[in-house]
């Protein structure tokens, strides 16, 4: 049966192209589990893949790192035909078909059942993005940042991540400071629960080593300078996350932090996140996320625009969260 899919080929100059085509099943690959996609988002991996050499590994291959949808056929006993799931990560968009596309074809290892209070819908309104706020989140709680310890940072306020980060936070009582770059956005992103709203640029210059405390814990997306800066205010037994790198790779500060104020870098990685932390990571997103509240972040296309809007991300121009409509 044919379907339609964002195709990417990686030619010989490095760059990518990329367009809609008409494909026959049989190019799915190898999995135990076929999904009719219904949704997909778009997240900074989608652009980078769409845009650089650096993510794609196989050509021709369907990009897009997020799917949602509903079983077709399966032979993995864990799943049946007409199950609602939801896959983030793992090879998708590297060396395995991704979620630009009606059709998907997995291993049931990379497939997690969505909990009933989560649509298809949902699930890519939070996708990879929302899923690495939860892993952020869950990544203060263990190192013992309750609400009652102080505020907490978020960067890249505005992003994916980050607008995910501050609606999660405020729901569970955190008192959330939003750092951005898009002065016009603080209505939004106090709309989702941000009690305090600062400059970015306050953050992304070198500064000093260690400076007065701040902030009990941060949930950094932008690294570099701003990152080094972020750690120099965090409390006394503090907690930072780090997820990414829009503001740079490096990490230009000092060990004083963590010496002197006993401060705790936290790596989130989502795409290897085990089955285990998934699954607990969805949970929480049921319960810890109302699906309303993230209405106001999310915008829809079709897999016609995705192009488009991968050329704003890069740009740091979009707001919220994306979302694919594949069959539009
Ligand atoms: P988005 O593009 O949605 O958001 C990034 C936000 O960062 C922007 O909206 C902007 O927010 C801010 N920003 C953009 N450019 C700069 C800059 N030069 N300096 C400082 N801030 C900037 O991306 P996502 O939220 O999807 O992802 C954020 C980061 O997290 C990316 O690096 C991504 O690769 C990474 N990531 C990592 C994952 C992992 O598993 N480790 C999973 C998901 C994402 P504002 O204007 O509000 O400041």
């Amino acid at each position: 049966m044919s379907f339609q899919a964002i195709l990417a080929h990686k030619l010989e100059d490095g760059t990518v192209e990329a367009s809609i085509e008409t494909l026959d099943e049989s190019i799915l690959q190898e999995g135990d589990v076929t999904i009719d996609v219904e949704w997909s988002d778009v997240n900074y991996k989608d652009a980078i893949a769409l845009y650089t050499p650096q993510i794609i590994q196989t050509s021709p291959l369907i990009p897009g790192i997020d799917f949602a949808g509903t079983v077709s056929g399966s032979s993995d006993p864990r799943f049946s035909v007409g199950d609602k799931v939801v896959a983030t990560g793992w090879a998708l968009s590297q060396t395995h078909h991704g979620g630009f596309s009606q059709k998907a074809r997995v291993k049931g290892d990379w497939l997690v059942k969505l909990p009933e209070a989560i649509s298809t819908r949902d699930a890519m309104a939070i996708g990879t993005a929302g899923f690495t706020a939860m892993l952020s989140v869950l990544a203060l709680e263990h190192g013992g940042i309750t609400p009652e310890r102080g505020a907490i940072l978020v960067t890249g306020a505005s992003g994916g991540v980050g607008s995910v980060a501050v609606a999660i936070l405020a729901k569970l009582g955190y008192r959330v400071i939003a750092s951005t770059g898009k002065a016009d956005e603080a209505e939004y992103l106090t709309n989702l629960g941000a009690a305090d709203i600062i400059d970015r640029a306050s953050l992304s210059e070198p500064a000093a080593p260690i400076a007065a405390e701040r902030w009990a814990g941060a949930i950094d997306t932008v690294g570099g300078q701003t990152l080094a800066n972020v750690l120099a205010q965090t409390s006394y037994r503090g907690v930072v996350t780090n997820c990414g790198f829009v503001g740079g790779r490096e990490l230009p500060g000092s060990v004083l932090p963590f010496i002197l104020r006993n401060v705790t870098l936290a790596g989130i990685d989502s795409v290897n996140a085990p089955q285990q932390v998934r699954e607990e990571a969805w949970a929480r997103l049921a319960r810890d996320l109302a699906p309303s509240i993230l209405a106001s972040t999310v915008s829809e296309v079709g897999l016609a625009e995705v192009q488009g809007v991968v050329g704003k991300m890069l740009k740091g121009l979009i707001r919220g969260r994306t979302l694919v409509d594949v069959n539009r």
